[in-house]
């Protein structure tokens, strides 16, 4: 039986280059110019104080588990067969949060403030999404 295929990513033209970054096996963040300050989710301009010369910068793929879930339950979809796995936002070391799903450990063993490293998982051949592994 086919299973049905998991969603891919909705792109934007200033998300673009996180995504091709991570095809590539690399996680990048924005950065402001005038303020210093991380940023993520991609916007078109600073959060902080709305400059809009922004650049992007490579991350160091460390994290620390900010808060997660585990999925035990799903409506039928693409997921069923990952069950259960772990929803997770981390906190990367250079001070955004992202939303990702730890893998490869026991899901129940997962902990607030466990420290965990990008790894990628490729989706297709348009899509790698970084997940985070414990360290
Ligand atoms: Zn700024």
């Amino acid at each position: 039986m086919d299973r049905p295929k998991k969603p891919a990513p909705i792109v934007n033209d200033w998300a673009r280059p996180f995504w091709e970054a991570a095809r590539q096996g690399k996680l990048t963040i924005q950065q402001c110019k005038d303020c210093k300050k991380p940023i993520f989710y991609p916007r078109l301009c600073c959060p902080h104080c709305f400059s809009e010369d922004i650049h992007w910068i490579e991350a160091s793929g460390k994290a620390t588990v900010y808060s997660y879930t585990v999925v035990e339950n799903n409506a039928p979809s693409a997921f069923i067969a990952d069950m259960p796995y772990v929803v997770a936002v981390v906190r990367l070391e250079e001070g955004v949060q992202m939303l990702s799903n730890i893998v490869g450990c026991d899901p129940y063993e997962v902990k607030c403030d466990m420290p965990v490293q990008v790894t990628f998982e490729k989706l297709d051949e348009e899509f790698t999404l970084p997940k985070f592994k414990p360290i």
